[in-house]
């Protein structure tokens, strides 16, 4: 059995020894280099990817080795078994979903020690957007996890120094945000992933960030009141325009915010630019101090500029580049759901390229994007094969053209039977096929074995021996705006409380769909319903506007807590609509969908629309349309206690 041995040095090289696990400690998996170097740093990027499959044996061995003593694996695997061969692995530890893991994550949250699940001490539990009974999921991690990022980060920066040039000659601009946290039973924190690394130290000594290379201070980025953060963040970016060659945020939605905000602030903005003095509602000590060393002194003339790119009725097609005219690039995710900006950003940003560097989670981080400058359709990640031990459950496409998993074509059309005895089959990562679909599942070094992540990929590539795949949706969800994730059941369960309000005055709500409308910022939740009052023939009575916002603030208060968050702490979420459309429309949707290649047999309404022309339909028959009025109510969630 081969494994690799990185030298630390500047000069990183990927050696193959044979394996002896105490002759692979973390640096072998966790090479060290200085990040400065992006010679050095591609010459690693090749050696990963180049030895992707013997550095994926490694790293399940590691993890093994490491972690056979747990309750978790000792649950599967026996005193004589061969704890860290594959195939035992593979054929005795089953493939989960996060509801599996839920009692070893609580009883850690709890209290109870981390060796449950994972030899090495768990530091924190990072909230994932994606829920389960709708709270958001807790990912186990630890300190070392935090390097394992730094060293995924790292890697960013020589990709992009090779294809854009000269980005040492000036700043970032990236505005970053942290979120709200709690603290378990157990006394560990459960934050959001990128809330738990910009708190810590790693964060702190990024490369560069002493010579003040971003526009955003830290205190900025760490201030935990939102609003104060957003608007001293793009204070210092307007106060630093001439230097700064690249912006971002980490999802397009996060910064099409940022141009909202600006396009409601940018007068307070030049008044505090003109007079040299920060607006006396930015009280958060530590932000202030920052934004005010940057502020500096009065600049009539940059208030003066700003406010004739901004004001005077001009529109603001093209003002990324015009507000900050050195820019190069516009660094933000543009792929899956966030696919949906596409058209917004590139109406502000005046043609620049819209970069996606990264595919991560809460649960690991996975791959990197090795042509950031390629167009938003082409975007692939690489999963870098020291990150976590990859799995592939192969995904089927069904008669209709969607898709199946595995779990789905097992209990014979996700009819949800009990499929949990089945051994799934998975294909490892050197081995999976180009054009086939895959769904994720991780081994990670933090205490998930076999985790489903939910994200279906496509195989687009490799480079070297290690495959890159296209994202192409997270599993079931339906709607999304910013970090929220919606599944029909999720959608089922509001509109089941919405009708509470309308059937009791004789209402029906026969068939709905629903859209993610991002024409405005923020984008928010659209419901197309076909009513009807009992025992008539379709005729619609007058709607009651206030009954009809009932149901839309009903719907709100129904949907989980990260879309809660999103609404009423983040505002990244606009009022949800309902639109009532008329008689019949449902029947004309399914037309259109049949005359598109639907089988009228099969045909079942989609409960979320992304075509445009269904949706221009569907708008051509809306006979009402209402907002909900009340944000819905929201605080950080609570960890159960056992009973
Ligand atoms: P969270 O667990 O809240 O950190 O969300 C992680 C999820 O966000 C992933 O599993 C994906 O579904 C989605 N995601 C993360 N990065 C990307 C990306 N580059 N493109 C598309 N979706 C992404």
């Amino acid at each position: 059995m081969l494994c690799s041995r990185a030298i630390k040095n500047l000069n990183p090289k990927l050696e193959f020894v044979e394996h002896s696990p105490q002759k692979c400690p973390r640096m072998l998996l966790l090479p060290d280099y200085d990040p400065n170097d992006c010679e050095a740093g591609m010459r690693l990027l090749e050696d990963l990817t180049t030895n992707a499959d013997q550095i994926q044996k490694q790293v399940l061995k590691e993890i093994l080795h490491r972690n056979s003593h747990t309750e978790y694996l000792r649950g599967f695997l026996n005193d004589d078994d061969e704890y860290d061969d594959e195939e035992v692995f593979k054929n005795k530890v089953p493939v989960v979903n996060y509801e599996d893991t839920i009692p070893y994550i609580q009883r850690i949250a709890n209290g109870e020690p981390s060796q449950i699940i994972s030899a090495q001490p768990i530091t924190e539990f990072l909230t994932s957007s994606g829920t389960s009974g709708g709270q958001p999921k807790m990912m186990p991690s630890t300190a070392e996890d935090l390097d394992r990022k730094t060293f995924f980060y790292n890697m960013l920066l020589p990709v992009m120094n090779k294809y854009v040039d000269g980005l040492d000659q000036g700043k970032g601009m990236y505005l970053l945000f942290i979120k709200p946290e709690i603290c378990t039973p157990s006394g560990l924190m459960a934050r959001p992933v990128l809330t738990s690394y910009y708190k810590s130290k790693n964060f702190r000594n990024r490369p560069f960030n002493r010579f003040n290379v971003y526009t955003s201070p830290d205190e900025t980025i760490l201030c935990p009141d939102s609003k104060q953060s957003m608007y001293s963040q793009l204070l210092c970016g307007l106060v630093q325009r001439d230097e700064v060659l690249r912006v971002g945020a980490v999802f397009s939605s996060a910064f099409l915010r940022a141009i909202k905000f600006l396009e409601d602030h940018w007068k307070e903005l030049c008044t505090n630019i003109r007079s040299g003095h920060v607006s006396d509602w930015i009280t958060d000590p530590s932000c202030r101090k920052a934004v005010s060393i940057i502020l500096n002194e009065p600049n009539q003339e940059l208030a003066d500029l700003i406010e004739q790119e901004c004001g005077g009725g001009k529109s603001w097609e093209g003002i990324i580049k015009r507000i900050w005219p050195r820019t190069k690039y516009i660094e933000v995710i543009v792929t899956g759901s966030m696919a949906q900006y596409i058209p917004t950003l590139e109406f502000y940003s005046g043609g620049l390229p819209l970069v996606s560097t990264m595919y991560a989670s809460s649960e690991c981080y996975f791959g990197i994007n090795i042509k950031p400058l390629c167009k938003p359709c082409d975007v692939s990640y690489t999963l870098l094969p020291n990150m976590a031990y990859f799995e592939f459950l192969p995904v089927k496409k069904n008669n209709g053209g969607g898709e199946l998993s595995q779990d789905q074509v097992h209990s014979n059309g996700g009819s949800g039977g009990d499929d949990k005895e089945e051994i799934m089959e998975t294909v490892d990562l050197v081995n999976v096929k180009l054009g086939h679909y895959y769904e994720l599942v991780v081994t990670t070094f933090t205490g998930l074995y076999r985790y489903r992540v939910g994200d279906i990929l496509m195989v687009t590539g490799f480079h070297k021996n290690a495959p890159q795949f296209r994202f192409v949706h997270r599993r079931n969800v339906v709607l999304s705006i910013d970090t929220d994730k919606t599944n029909e059941e999720d959608l089922l369960k509001a509109l089941t409380q919405a009708k509470l309000v309308i059937e009791p005055l004789g209402f029906l709500l026969t068939e709905y769909t629903s859209y993610a409308d991002t024409s405005s910022i923020p984008g928010h939740y659209v419901l197309f319903w076909e009513l009807k009052m009992k025992g008539s023939n379709g005729l619609l009575p007058e709607l009651d506007t206030f009954i009809m916002e009932q149901c839309c603030s009903t719907m709100e208060e129904s949907l989980d807590s990260v879309y809660r968050r999103c609404r009423k702490k983040d505002n990244s979420i606009g009022p949800l609509e309902i639109r009532v459309v008329t008689h019949g429309t449902f029947d004309a949707l399914m037309d259109l969908c049949v005359s598109q290649g639907s089988s009228v047999n099969q045909y079942k309404t989609p409960r979320c629309i992304k075509s445009e022309e269904a949706i221009n339909l569907l708008n051509s028959k809306v006979v009402g349309r209402f907002f909900s009025q009340k944000t819905p109510f929201w605080e950080p969630f609570r960890i159960e206690t056992s009973k």
